[in-house]
């Protein structure tokens, strides 16, 4: 690790630009950067890599270039229009040491009835050392991390002695594409930090996620004329009760990399809609769900089996024979990821979170996923998930704990000194 004096230096330049930091944080999270809107979000932080010298890529995502990628999601909702990713590049003069790419997502989930906010989502409000607001925890704080962390060092007048890249990606809320981007645009480097919200400590391993969207179509009649008892919404239960076993043995079967882990895959029913009118047979019900399954695990096996489960629970229901379901795949197809054991790069990471906390850094498993599969899958490149102290991500009253913050800023500026080196500041 390097020398105690530059050490302290280095944490003292993170004391000093933290107010600043928290600030852009602020900004970031004003501006609700929903899927389709994550626009203005992506223009303030290529601003602020501009002012801090990186040279600045921004580019629109391409479905057509990446669908044939196999780390591809059918991409949700809305069209790639307005959809930008951002990474600024800096150069050493002399590179000596390891490169490496930061890596944050700007997009956030919607914020749910506002009324049951204690302060507007997309006003950001800090109350008792938290910082309130949608995306304040999950995870524009960690986008500001990783910024002032190589901040901090140039401030101690330093900069990284190798290639670094700070990635600000979209989509990873739904899809992964905006990470999937970055890999198609030619980025790569000797490793990844990425820093999602796990509370000081390091991701092991993630489940993969699959998004499945059932819908059943029936013709309407009047309620009032209505014959069986037949009910198009009543006819999703039994189809989500069949789902709910197949969890049960999915969970029951343990994949090694979880077999520690309490209820590792989890399948949430996630959005239902159905009906038009509330004397009228409902003709139409939909409902989503949001699987996990194991990193050994393959995809398109799991869908097959998924749709197979769906199917087979509609088939019992004679109206359902004759009008079958929609089973469709849009977003997350993502498979699962290990980080393998005693790279180097978790080592200088472990160095620098021991050099701040002065205890040994801690790892879990993760039960949802992150972007890091990409880089680890697709790149060979051992992607780390290290990232602040957070709460109540994706509901309400979503915070981040800023003293965690400023802590895990300190560890990502000492990582970036360890991993890259360091040269004189130009
Ligand atoms: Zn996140």
């Amino acid at each position: 690790m390097i020398d105690a004096v530059i050490q302290s230096q280095i944490m003292a330049a993170v004391d000093a630009l933290f107010d600043e930091q928290v600030d852009f944080l602020k900004a970031l999270v004003r501006i609700p950067s929903l899927r389709g809107q994550e626009a203005p979000c992506q223009d303030l932080v290529a601003e602020r890599l501009h002012r801090f010298g990186y040279e600045v890529d921004q580019w629109q995502l391409d479905e057509a270039e990446m669908q044939h990628h196999p780390g591809f999601s059918p991409v949700m909702y809305t069209s790639y229009e307005r959809a930008y990713n951002v990474v600024g590049t800096h150069r050493p003069r002399q590179r000596k040491g390891r490169s490496l790419i930061l890596q944050g997502h700007v997009d956030v989930v919607p914020a749910g009835p506002a009324e049951q906010w204690t302060s507007p989502p997309f006003e950001p409000s800090e109350r008792g050392g938290w910082l309130y607001g949608r995306g304040a925890g999950d995870m524009k704080n960690g986008v500001t991390a990783n910024l002032y962390a190589v901040e901090a060092l140039k401030r101690a007048g330093m900069q990284p002695a190798a290639p670094l890249y700070q990635q600000s990606v979209i989509e990873e809320e739904c899809t992964g594409n905006g990470a999937l981007a970055t890999i198609l645009r030619g980025y790569q480097a000797d490793g990844v930090l990425i820093t999602e919200p796990h509370r000081e400590q390091l991701m092991t391993a993630q489940v993969g996620v699959i998004w499945v969207q059932v819908e059943l179509n029936v013709v309407p009649i009047h309620a009032g004329h209505t014959s069986s008892t037949f009910n198009v919404i009543e006819a999703c239960f039994p189809i989500m009760g069949a789902l709910r076993h197949l969890e049960a043995k999915w969970n029951a079967n343990k994949a090694p990399s979880f077999a520690d882990v309490d209820y590792p895959v989890k399948f949430v029913f996630t959005k239902i809609q159905g009906g038009e009118w509330p004397s009228s047979t409902p003709s139409r019900c939909t409902f989503d769900v949001r699987i996990g399954i194991y990193p050994e695990w393959n995809v398109a096996d799991c869908q097959r089996e998924i749709e197979a489960t769906i199917r087979e629970a509609a088939a019992q229901n004679p109206v359902l024979q004759q009008f079958p379901p929609t089973v469709r795949w849009h977003g997350f197809l993502s498979p699962g990821y290990v980080l393998p054991e005693n790279t180097d790069v978790e080592a200088a990471l472990a160095a620098a979170h021991e050099a701040v906390r002065c205890a040994p850094l801690t790892s879990h498993k993760g039960t949802a996923l992150t972007d890091s599969r990409f880089y680890g899958l697709y790149q060979n490149t051992p992607a780390l998930v290290y990232g602040a102290n957070t709460k109540n991500s994706h509901s309400f009253d979503e915070a981040v704990e800023l003293e965690s913050l400023r802590r895990v800023t300190k560890v990502l500026a000492l990582f970036v000194a360890e991993w890259c080196g360091l040269e004189e500041y130009k």
